[in-house]
């Protein structure tokens, strides 16, 4: 589609130079205040009021601080663009002049450094930038924009918290659901690919029991630090030989506790870990390795009880229908040129964008955009040092705002334009 020419010259795309001084604005005074998850009250406020502004009907609260507006333009598609708004509890390490200094209690009741380690500040600005030119271009289109703005996908419950609150029973159905993130790559460029974009995870917390005792008399004990370790050990033969070469998976145990002092044998120890999976088949039998296994070294050091193993979130996954992403592709490599247009594997990351389009049965599309200054990123891939690069989550995570900021407004726009046509 979108073969009637509008690239550059795309009416909803004239003004964006001008917005863009705006936009950065935004992105740092939002940088700047982060929020937790399920606590973005500052950020959705700011969305709705510039929902409003530009037009949309806004309803607030969905999901606990979710935003949803609706811009009615006649009959045509109805098209949804998506954005997070949540912040981690991370210390920021980037020296940047409007790096966070914010502080926030946590659902546990601790007092966490919080900052936009994930880039769902740049989401957020992204989304409020193409809604406005989209709105002020409405005479250039037909149909319904629906623009979502999404809190909690850092801890997976924010898509199930709008769902549960009757998103798909207030709002109209979209014919596509849109999102995009801020990854490394080259600033200016995006990627993407049909099929899996974003792995299934699962983290699972497993509390093995033991029997405490003395540490002068182990004879008196069964040591769960033992069993622990050996579960760990044995846990990573799960993917090294129970999953094919041509599958994949990742298996990390990041939580290993047990005990309080070096001369007692505690009662008992826990596991927490996360798993990454591609593939339905292959998740399940992960998922049945690992109880397999956690089960059986309980039952080899005589355990009193059987371990309990509980789900601690869930990211179902994320999969890119085939045509209409075929249709986004299209769209940009007119409009960015192919250069721009860079192909992706499935990233190990996980998202909770995709249960939207898989429980609402409507296709979507996730792509990134690049946000690593192309100079930096040139040299480090160059150096065959592409891994040292800041990642998403790392303290020192800070995407270049140019040409990153406009090449995200840009890809939103010209995405939902590849439905709403005149
Ligand atoms: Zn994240
Ligand atoms: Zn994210």
């Amino acid at each position: 589609m979108n073969t009637n020419g509008k690239t550059s010259s795309d009416p909803a795309l004239r003004n964006i130079d001008a917005l863009l001084p705006d936009l950065t604005e935004l992105y740092k005074d939002i940088h700047s205040h982060p929020e937790l998850s399920m606590q973005e009250t500052r950020t959705a406020g700011i969305a709705a009021t510039r929902l409003k502004a530009a037009g949309f009907e806004v309803t607030s609260g969905v999901g606990k601080t979710g935003v949803v507006g609706l811009l009615r333009n006649g009959d045509g598609p109805t098209v949804m663009l998506r954005a997070d708004m949540d912040a981690l509890p991370v210390q920021e390490a980037t020296g940047l002049p409007y790096a966070s200094t914010a502080i926030a209690t946590d659902e546990d009741g601790n007092t966490v450094p919080v900052s936009h380690m994930c880039g769902h500040d740049m989401h957020v600005t992204w989304l409020a930038g193409a809604t406005k030119l989209l709105a002020e271009a409405r005479t250039s289109w037909r149909g319904t924009l629906m623009a979502v703005f999404q809190p909690a996908e850092e801890t997976g419950e924010g898509a199930k918290a709008m769902i549960d609150d009757g998103l798909f029973k207030r709002f109209p159905k979209p014919d596509v659901i849109l999102g995009q993130h801020v990854m490394v790559g080259p600033a200016g460029t995006v990627a993407g690919r049909a099929g899996a974009i974003t792995s299934a995870a699962d983290s699972l917390q497993i509390k093995l029991f033991g029997r405490g005792a003395h540490g002068s008399m182990p004879q008196a004990s069964i040591d769960p630090v033992v069993m622990a370790a050996s579960i760990v050990l044995r846990l990573q033969t799960i993917v090294s030989r129970e999953v094919a070469a041509t599958e994949s998976a990742v298996l990390t145990v990041g939580v290993l506790q047990a005990g309080t002092k070096e001369n007692v044998i505690p009662d008992d120890a826990i596991i927490k870990l996360n798993v990454r999976t591609f593939d339905a088949g292959v998740r399940s039998r992960v998922l049945a390795a690992i109880e397999r296994v956690v089960n059986a070294e309980a039952t080899a050091s005589g355990a009193p009880r059987k371990p309990e193993i509980t789900s601690i979130d869930y990211y179902p996954l994320n999969v890119n229908n085939q045509e209409a992403t075929q249709r986004v592709v299209e769209a940009f490599r007119e409009h960015f040129g192919t250069a721009r247009v860079r192909p992706t594997g499935p990233a190990p990351a996980s998202e909770d964008f995709g249960s939207f389009g898989a429980e609402w049965h409507v296709p979507s599309v996730f792509w990134f955009v690049g946000g690593t200054d192309p100079d930096v990123y040139a040299k480090a891939r160059d150096a065959n040092k592409l891994n040292e690069l800041p990642v998403n989550h790392s303290p020192k995570f800070a995407p270049v705002l140019n040409p990153t900021l406009k090449t995200g407004v840009e890809s939103l726009v010209v995405a939902a334009r590849a439905w709403m046509l005149e």
